[in-house]
This record gives C-alpha cells, structure tokens and sequence, in this order.
C-alpha cells in the first residue's frame, strides 16, 4: 500500500485530496496547523482506516516515520485577506514549507506535487494565460506575500527536480469554488453566497469588470491527481476557461439564491486582476484532461452545501486560532 503526505489537509483543497486518495486506497497521512483549515473538513475520515491526521507548520521541520510515496504541498492561507492578515506565515509556508517537504521527498524518494497558482501570472499582460507566460507580479505589493512565495516554490522545486532528479509536479491552479470553502474567507463566491443567506448586499469591488474563470473542485482534483501519476515536470494549469465578469458573476449568485439583496460598489483592492482565464491546451494533450461541471451545476452543488451551515456557522466570523496566529 502507498502512503501519501497531503499538507492543508484540513482545508478547502487538501481535505478534497484526502477524500481522493483515501477513496483511491492510498494510506493518507494529513497535515495541517488549522490556521485557516477546519477539522469539520477531515471529520468523516478521522478513525477510518488508513488515515492518520498530523496538527503541523509544515514550515517548521516536518517527520514521518516509515516508508512515504506521495507528496502533496496545499498548505497555505490561499485568500486575499487570508495573507494580508498573515502575510509573513504566507511566506514562510511556501518557502520553509516547500523546503522541508522537498527534503522530505528526497530522503524518502517520494513524489511531490505542490500547489502553485495563477497569481504566479499577476496581473495579466496575456490572455487567455499560458503556462509560457512569466507573468506581471508586483513584488512589494500586499499580494506580493502570496505570488512571490509560490513564484519561490516554483523555482525550488525545479531545483529539487534538476538538482537532485527529484520527482516534481507542478500545477497552477486558477480560481476554484465548491463545498468547504470557509464562509468568511473572503473570497467572491463564499463572499457573495454568505451575504446573500445572511440578508446583506452583494459587495462587488471596483466597477465588476474584471474578470475570473472558475472551476468546480471535482474536476479540479481529477486533474491534480492526473497530474501527479503523469510524466509532466513542467507547471500545468488546471482550471476552468469559462470566463466572466465579477458583476455578471454577483447576478448569478442573486439568481440562484434568490436573494432580494442587490449589488453595492466597493473599492478595487491594490493590483487586483483584471483579467483570468487559464489556457489549459497542455492539460489537455499531456493529460486528457478538461473540466466537465459547468458553472450552474457547479454552483447548485455549492449553493447546497453551504444552505446546509447552521446559523452560528453562517455568522461566525474567524477562527479562534486564526485569531491568535495573527499576534
Ligand atoms: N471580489 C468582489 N467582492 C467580494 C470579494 C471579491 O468583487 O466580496 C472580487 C475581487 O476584487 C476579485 C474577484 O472578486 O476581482 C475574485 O476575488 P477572490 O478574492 O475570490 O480571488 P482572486 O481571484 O482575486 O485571487
């Protein structure tokens, strides 16, 4: 039996990874510091067997007894807000993070997948944007914690591939929505979704032209498992191209809730994107790969999900431990 190391395995990406592999017969150690991850993610797991859940910083030196096969890097605050209330932790983790799982993978011979993204793109100077653009980041920006340290674990991964004959995947992921998402996380759809059950405006930001392009988990951890079982050293974006505005996105959200709430006009955040939309040609011919849940099935799923919160966690704000971590 193989056993995979998923790291943020408590949050919205991860504990889908877990549900993957551990379906798939993969022993699955999890780990998460449960900063911005929820254990109500990984319940249904816990005691099964098979499954082990370790409470980690994977930016601190990380030790797992026995033989591992498998890694996959997904810690890290992966919203706005998130790291730009903990923009140091956000460093660290794909930094130091990627550090110690890289070193793990080489002395266990594993193979590791990381979770890259495509703000490694910035803000955009080629649409749709392939995996041969280099990308328009600000590095001093208050995004600049987030894309620098995925830019970072890019390169180091490289390093650890070229280097060491590491074996590395690497995939981009664009915008992606579906059940566990944190409520408050302050990301649109979860954004958009909770303001609509809790009976407040939509909050747009800027004049809701820019644009995003978003993709139901599902197909998004169908391409990350293809990926990390191909032969793919290079970064593989993985997303849905199905572009919309943010504006046209709110009137979708007010349709499917049918919330009697309107749309309010809020400041752009600092670099911002106007525009994303991956072009995911390589997923297709390296791994077959494209997504098959389009945005309004996608979104009755998630919708259903979250009308199933009860009301303390509809209204909750932040984690306690979220809270302390920020000190
Ligand atoms: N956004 C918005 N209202 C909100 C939250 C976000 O209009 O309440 C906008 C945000 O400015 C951005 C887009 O929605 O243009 C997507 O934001 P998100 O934080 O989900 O992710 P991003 O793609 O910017 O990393």
């Amino acid at each position: 039996m193989e056993r995979v190391l998923i790291t943020g395995a408590a949050g919205f990406l991860g504990s889908h990874l877990c549900d993957r592999f551990h379906a798939e017969g993969f022993d699955v150690i999890g780990l998460d510091n449960l900063i911005t991850g929820d254990m109500k993610n990984l319940e249904h797991l816990i005691g099964q067997d098979r499954f082990t859940f370790m409470k980690h910083d994977v930016s601190n030196y990380v030790h797992v007894s026995g033989e591992l096969h498998h890694i996959l890097h997904f810690a890290s605050p992966a919203s706005p807000i998130d790291y730009l209330k903990i923009p140091i932790q956000t460093l660290k983790v794909g930094s130091l993070g990627v550090h110690n799982c890289l070193g793990l993978a080489r002395a266990k011979g594993a193979r590791m997948t990381i979770a890259s993204t495509s703000e490694v793109y910035g803000d955009p100077e080629v649409h749709p944007q392939h995996e041969e653009y280099f990308g328009n980041v600000n590095t001093i920006g208050p995004r600049g914690v987030y894309d620098e340290a995925k830019r970072f674990q890019e390169s180091m991964t490289m390093a650890y591939h070229r280097y060491h004959g590491l074996e590395t995947r690497i995939v981009r992921i664009f915008n992606t929505y579906g059940p566990r998402m944190r409520l408050n996380d302050g990301r649109v759809l979860p954004a958009f979704i909770g303001q609509a059950l809790r009976g407040e405006d939509l909050t747009v930001f800027g004049d809701g032209s820019q644009t995003r392009s978003f993709c139901y988990v599902d197909d998004l951890v169908e391409g990350i498992f293809r990926l990390h079982f191909s032969n793919e050293t290079r970064p593989v974006n993985i997303g849905n191209p199905d572009e919309i505005t943010i504006r046209e996105f709110a009137d979708e959200i007010i349709a499917l809730t049918g919330t009697d709430q309107k749309v309010v006009y809020r400041e752009l955040p600092e670099n911002d994107p106007k525009q994303r939309q991956p072009d995911i040609a390589r997923a297709r011919e390296v791994l077959g790969w494209e997504p098959r849940v389009d945005r309004a099935e996608g979104l009755r799923r998630t919708y259903a999900y979250f009308k199933s919160l009860t009301p303390e966690e509809l209204n909750k704000s932040e984690h306690k431990a979220f809270e302390a971590y920020k000190r």
